[in-house]
C-alpha cells in the first residue's frame, strides 16, 4: 500500500471511531429522550470526529495560523460539550458563563501566541493544559463516584486518569519536539502520543460512559419490574424472588412470614370511591414502610393484600412487628373523611420450619390469615393456633 494513503487510513481510525460514538450516544438519546445530557456528549464525539477530519484536508485554509485555530476550537468544543455532558449526567454542570469564559480565554491564547507573540510551546500548552484542566474539574466535581457502582467507578477513573495525563504528556513529549513545522508535526512523538491517549482513554470513557448509562436503564427497568407503582412496596414477583433468595441462603435460614388483608376494603371503594381506595393502599405502604426494619422485606402481593417477609424472624420478632402495625394503623387516617369507619386490618404469620419450601410456609400463613378473617378480622392469628 502506498505510504500515504496507509497513513491516511490510520489517521482516520480516530475521527471515525467518535462518529460510531456520536451514533451510539444519539441513539441513546432517542431511547430515553428526557435525558438532554447525551445529545452533549454526542455533539462531543461528533466535534471530535469532524475536529479530526479537518486535520487531514490538507491546504485549507492556505493560513497556518487559522487552520491550527479551527482545528483548536473544535477539540475545545468536543471539550467542554463532553465534560458538561458528563457534569449533567450527575446533576452538575459547567454553566454557559463559565464555558462562554473559557472559549474565550482558550480562543485568545491561542491566537495570541499564533499571531501577536508567536510561540509554539506556549500555544501547545495552552491547547493541552485548557481542555487538561477541564477535564480535571470534572474528574473532581464527581470524587464520589469512586464509591459508586462499578460502572460508575470506572467512569471516575477513567476520567480522572485521561485529565491528568493531559499534563505530563504535554511536558514529556514536547520535549521530544525538534522542527515544529506543521507538514512535520503529524510524525512527531507529540502528536503520536495525543492520538493515542485519545484513542484509547477517550474510546475507554466513552465506552464506560455508555456501559454505565445501560446498566442504569437496567436497574430502572428492574425496579418497575419489580416495585409496585401504586404503594412503592415490592410487587408479587419482586416480593418472591426476594424470599426465594433468601431460602437460597440454606434450608436452615428461618424467616418469618406475616401477611396482611384489609378488612371491608370493598366497602371503601363502594362507599368512597376508588380513588380513595388507592389513597388507603398508598397510606398502608407508606405506613409499612416508616414502620419497617431495613432487613425486613415488604410486598404488595394481591388487590389489598400485604405481606412482610422478616430474615431471621421469630415468632416474638413477628409479634412486635404486628403489634407496632396495628398501633400505627390505629393512629392513621388515610385521607377518608372523618365519618368514615377506621380501616382495619387482618393477620395471618408462619415462622418458616426447617428446611420449609416458601411456598408452604406461604399457604400455612394464608391459612393464618383465612381463621383471622373467619374468627372477625381485625386480629392477627399464628400459623398452627
Ligand atoms: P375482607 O375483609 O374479607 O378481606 O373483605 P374485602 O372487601 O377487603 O375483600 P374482597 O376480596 O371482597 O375485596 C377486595 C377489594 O379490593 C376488591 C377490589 O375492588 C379492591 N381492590 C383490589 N385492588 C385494588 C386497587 O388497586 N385499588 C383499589 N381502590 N381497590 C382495589
Ligand atoms: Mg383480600
Ligand atoms: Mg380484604
Amino acid at each position: 500500500m502506498n505510504g500515504e494513503v496507509q497513513s491516511l487510513t490510520l489517521n482516520l481510525i480516530g475521527p471515525c471511531t467518535f462518529l460510531v460514538f456520536a451514533v451510539a450516544f444519539l441513539w441513546a438519546w432517542v431511547i430515553s429522550a428526557e435525558r438532554h445530557y447525551l445529545l452533549l456528549i454526542a455533539a462531543c464525539c461528533l466535534l471530535a470526529s469532524v475536529g479530526g477530519i479537518f486535520r487531514l484536508v490538507v491546504g485549507w485554509p492556505s493560513d497556518v495560523g487559522l487552520y491550527i485555530f479551527i482545528s483548536s476550537s473544535f477539540y475545545i468544543g468536543a471539550t467542554l460539550a463532553g465534560c458538561e455532558g458528563i457534569l449533567r449526567r450527575y446533576g452538575h454542570r459547567i454553566g454557559v458563563g463559565a464555558a462562554l469564559l473559557i472559549i474565550v480565554a482558550s480562543a485568545g491564547l491561542t491566537l495570541y501566541f499564533l499571531y501577536v507573540q508567536p510561540s509554539f510551546v506556549a500555544r501547545v500548552y495552552t491547547q493541552n493544559f485548557i481542555p487538561g484542566a477541564i477535564f480535571l474539574y470534572t474528574a473532581l466535581r464527581l470524587v464520589r463516584l469512586a464509591r459508586a457502582s462499578y460502572s460508575e467507578r470506572a467512569v471516575f477513573w477513567i476520567l480522572l486518569l485521561f485529565a491528568i495525563q493531559f499534563f505530563p504528556r504535554t511536558v514529556v513529549t514536547l520535549t521530544m519536539v525538534a522542527d515544529p513545522v506543521v507538514g512535520n508535526f503529524s510524525g512527531t512523538v507529540f502528536w503520536q502520543a495525543l492520538q493515542l491517549t485519545n484513542a484509547v482513554l477517550g474510546t475507554a470513557l466513552l465506552l464506560a460512559i455508555l456501559v454505565a448509562e445501560l446498566s442504569e436503564m437496567i436497574d430502572r427497568l428492574q425496579i418497575e419490574r419489580d416495585v409496585d407503582r401504586l404503594t412503592g412496596v415490592l410487587n408479587r414477583r419482586g416480593f418472591e424472588d426476594r424470599a426465594e433468595k433468601i431460602l437460597e441462603q440454606g434450608p436452615e435460614r428461618a424467616f418469618a412470614l406475616i401477611l396482611i388483608d384489609i378488612d371491608h376494603f370493598k366497602r371503601v371503594n363502594d362507599t368512597f370511591g376508588h380513588a380513595a381506595g388507592d389513597d388507603v393502599l398508598r397510606g398502608l405502604g407508606v405506613l409499612m414502610q416508616s414502620n419497617a426494619r431495613k432487613a425486613e422485606i415488604l410486598g404488595r402481593i394481591g388487590g389489598e393484600e400485604f405481606a412482610i417477609l422478616m430474615p431471621d424472624g421469630n415468632r416474638e420478632g413477628a409479634r412486635m412487628v404486628v403489634m407496632r402495625l396495628q398501633r400505627a394503623i390505629a393512629a392513621a387516617e388515610f385521607g377518608l373523611p372523618e365519618h368514615a369507619p377506621s380501616i382495619a386490618v387482618s393477620f395471618g404469620i408462619a415462622v418458616r420450619q426447617p428446611n420449609e419450601p416458601y411456598l408452604a410456609c406461604f399457604k400455612r400463613a394464608d391459612m393464618a390469615l383465612y381463621k383471622a378473617k373467619d374468627g372477625g378480622r381485625k386480629k392477627a392469628v399464628f400459623a398452627g393456633e
